[in-house]
Formats: C-alpha cells, structure tokens, sequence
C-alpha cells in the first residue's frame, strides 16, 4: 500500500463550524452583526486579557486600517522586516507610507532590534515586528526603543494566536496588533482579521474605517472603507475559538516530538521567557533545500513549504537595494514541516524518518 501524503497545513473544519454557519443563514442576517460582536469579545477574553479586539475582513485590511487608525500616512516611514509574507509591507505602502526594510535574527527569524536601531530617521512613525512561523519577536525590546525615540510600536501577529512573553499575550504590546483568520493560520473564520487595542482612540478609528465612516448610519464622519467580516466568518471563528488553547498544545508537543528525534539538521529555537505556537516548524537546509522539499514529496509523500523563498526587498513590487545577509540566508535554507493539530504519531514517526533520512544521505 503506497503511503498517503502528509499535507504541510490542514485547516480543520467540523460539525460545530458547519452548526453554526447554518443558524447563521436560516437567521436571514448575514453581514456584520451579533455574531461579529460577540466574536470580538470572546477572542480578546481567550487571546488577548480583555484588551479590544476588532473584525475585520482579513489580515491585511487589519494591518492597513491599524496603521491608518494610528495616522500613519503619506510621508511616514514604517521598519518591517524584509523576511515575512508581504502582507506587512504592502499595507504600509498602500497607506501612503514607505515601507524600511529590516533584517532578522538567524534564532527565531524576527526582526532584529540593533539593525531596526540603526534605520529610524526622523520620519520614522512607528516599527511593526512579525511574530514570525508563531514566535513572538522581542517585544520587550523594541517597546523600550519605540518608547526612547517616540515612536509607535505595531505588531503583525497573523502567524501568533495565543503566543506570549513571560505570560504577557502578543497583540497587547503595539499601539495594535493584527491577527490573520486565514485558512492555514492556527485558527480560522474562512476569510478574516481581528485587530487589537489599548487605546479608545484608535479602536474607535478603526470602528469608523472598516464601515465607511460611520457610527450611526448615514452620519459618515471620515472616508472610510468596507472591510466589514460577516456574521457567517463569525460564527465559523467563534467555534475556532472554543478549540484554539488545544490545538495549540498539540502544536506545541508535535514541534517536541520533532525538535527530540530529528537529527543532523537546525531545528527552531525559543527565546527565553516566550512561548512558541509553532503557526510553523521550520528547519534550515544549507545546500539544495528545494531538491530537499521535492524529496520529501517524491520518496516519501511528506509535504513542506519555504516561507518565504523571496524577501520583500528583492521582490518585483519594491525591489529595493538593501543588504540583509539574515534574510537573504534564511530565504535560501528555511524549510517547513508538517507540525498541524490533526498529524497523527505515525505521520510525526514518518516526518522524522525522511528527514533524517534524507539528511544523512545528504552529508
Ligand atoms: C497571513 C499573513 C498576513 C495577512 O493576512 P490575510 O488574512 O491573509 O490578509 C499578514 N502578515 C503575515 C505575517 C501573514 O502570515
């Protein structure tokens, strides 16, 4: 019997999902409602120690209306790190805002403070870290340089449900933090954002934003946008939500059983005091990791992804001349292996098997 491919993600989707889509529908009431309000409230009560939590209808119209509800605009600068999906970038561009690209550090992949240090100029508006493949970047650090220059902190946490440092939940350290409920991230409405915050004045901005302008209807106050999530997206995230805290325990002991039987390649590493959710397990293959990857699916029908093969400074969108030697060396090596909730032990024994397998036969 030939082996069934193990897939690098897999959103899971059950009844209780499927329930309460269907309630939502017979209820006749589709767009943004009770649902969306009450999903708000329950994902800052699990994720975020009650801090305000904001729907929207994806990630990155998260990143884009936070950066606009913080008034970041043209003329500004924003530091985000080159090595992340481009999400982060493009929504600092498409504010009108320029986009600095950073490097990382080679341990956890997050953007590097003593490199971001050194790019803040005097129209630098804020630094948005990534929690990159669900570590958290070093929040305490760069809240300590955003405070010193006068600057505002944001952060792009679509790749960290539920990750913290020393106990504190990422998304409550920036003037915002955005979290992706994207089909492959660690929880899912279908399609889907939500946006943290601290301060009244940019929930309310950001309240305004996603609905045209409007508090009361027709009463529009500014140009806004509709970036409205749906009751039906709510309804699917709010069950997620019930089932997030597991999911990411079972995460959390795969990358264990991975992190203690593979052998003769770098597996991830975990800052002191931060709590990984391994949205990603990602390894480095110093010489051919695409031959790698392509091997892993032909001899042993085990899936992975390189995230991401291109920087955003290289791509054709910003093309910029930047040396990030980090970024550029981890765009080479990275490689992610399967490390979702529904992997079963025989396909975490047959991850291991083929990578050392072909890890040995490689060195
Ligand atoms: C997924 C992702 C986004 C964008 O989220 P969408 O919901 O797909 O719009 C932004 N930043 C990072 C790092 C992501 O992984």
């Amino acid at each position: 019997m030939s082996k069934t491919f193990i897939p690098a993600a897999k959103p899971i989707i059950g009844e209780g999902e499927r329930a309460a889509v269907d309630a939502v529908l017979a209820s006749g009431r589709l767009a943004q409602g009770a649902e969306v309000a009450e999903f708000e409230k329950e994902f800052s009560d699990v994720l975020l120690d009650g801090r305000a939590a904001v729907a929207v209808n994806s990630g990155t119209s998260g990143l884009h209306l936070g950066l606009l509800a913080a008034g970041v605009g043209a003329g500004d600068e924003v530091i985000v790190p080159s090595f992340t999906f481009a999400a982060t970038a493009n929504s600092v561009a498409l504010t009108g805002a320029t986009p600095v690209f950073a490097d990382i550090e080679l341990d956890h992949y997050c953007m590097d403070v003593d490199h971001v240090q050194t790019l803040i100029t005097e129209r630098t508006k804020g630094i948005m870290p990534v929690h990159l493949y669900g570590h958290p970047a070093n929040m305490e650090a760069f809240r300590n340089l955003a405070n010193s220059r006068g600057i505002n902190l944001f952060e792009d946490a679509a790749q960290a449900h539920g990750a913290s440092i020393h106990g504190r939940n990422v998304g409550t350290f920036g003037d915002f933090g955005m979290f992706s409920l994207y089909p492959t991230k660690n929880m899912t409405s279908g399609e889907g954002g939500m946006v943290s915050t601290g301060d009244p004045a940019v929930e309310r901005n950001l309240r305004l934003l996603r609905n045209q302008g409007m508090e009361r209807q027709y009463e529009n106050e500014i140009v806004g946008f509709n970036a409205r999530m749906t009751d039906l997206h709510a309804a699917i995230g709010r069950v997620q939500l019930t089932k997030i805290k597991n999911w990411t325990k079972q995460r959390q002991a795969n990358a264990a059983y991975l992190s203690a039987n593979i052998e003769g390649v770098k597996t991830p590493e975990v800052a002191s005091g931060a709590e990984h959710v391994y949205h990603q397990y990602t390894i480095r293959i110093p010489e051919d990791r695409d031959g790698f990857a392509a091997a892993l699916k032909s001899e042993h029908e085990v899936g992975s992804g390189a995230y991401y093969p291109i920087p955003n400074h290289r791509l054709p969108s910003f093309q910029r001349p930047e040396d990030l030697p980090h970024t550029e060396q981890a765009a080479r090596e990275v490689l992610s292996l399967p490390v979702h909730p529904s992997l079963s032990s025989a396909d975490l024994e047959r991850i291991v098997t083929a990578v050392n397998t072909l890890s040995e036969a490689g060195a």
